[in-house]
């Protein structure tokens, strides 16, 4: 869970601020590229490519009044084997093309021990204080087991975007799609009932 410095026990068990969607990048938003049934990030701009139906679920999700916050690991950029420009050009030309409210990266590795990386909820902790988001009324769709985590660790409501990876599967999983696409309209019921909004 994330706790705010310097607040009280109620303050932050309150439910504040208005329902957000945190979207995982690579898998979610763009196609992975994919090694021995493991997906890996574009290394370039000219490498990245928007998944079926992904601008027309941002906009979904935008026009609904739901901030789009894009939350990654980037732990190339530590391994020494992505430079951090090529990743924050992909990421402003997501910023762009999606109308995405914010991305945030982590560029760590699990030797560097930070608060950010996912399963860790740094990055959505961090997002939340910043613009006054409300995390157990957020959704958090992911396609891998640290983003499912994250979510659980965030206290979000987490959605698994499976396509069936060889790799260690998820333990907290609240709903489950075959893409972001397909997700929309239960993330739109699940984030209408409990938004905070003030006519
Ligand atoms: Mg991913
Ligand atoms: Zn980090």
């Amino acid at each position: 869970m994330c706790v705010p410095a310097g607040s009280s026990a109620s303050e932050r068990t309150a439910a504040k601020g208005e329902p957000a969607v945190f979207l995982d990048r690579d898998g979610v938003l763009t196609r992975a590229v994919m090694v021995d049934g493991k997906p890996y990030p574009a290394k370039s701009l000219e490498e990245a490519v928007l998944l079926p139906g992904v601008e027309a679920a941002c906009r979904a999700l935008r026009e609904a009044g739901l901030p789009l916050i894009c939350v990654t690991n980037q732990p190339d950029i530590s391994r020494g084997t992505l430079s951090s420009h090529a990743v924050a050009r992909i990421n402003s030309w997501l910023l762009e093309t999606l109308g995405l409210t914010d991305i945030r990266t982590c560029p760590h590795d699990d030797r560097d021990d930070c608060e950010c990386r996912k399963p860790r909820p740094g990055l959505l902790c961090a997002a939340a204080a910043d613009h006054g988001l409300n995390l157990s009324a957020s959704v958090m769709v992911g396609d891998r087991w640290r983003d499912m985590m994250a979510a659980h660790n965030a206290g979000c409501i987490g959605v698994f975007i499976d396509y069936g990876y060889d790799e260690p599967q998820p333990a907290h999983v609240h709903y489950r799609f075959p893409s972001l696409r397909a997700a929309i309209p239960t993330i739109l019921r699940l984030t209408a009932h409990r938004s905070v909004r003030h006519s």
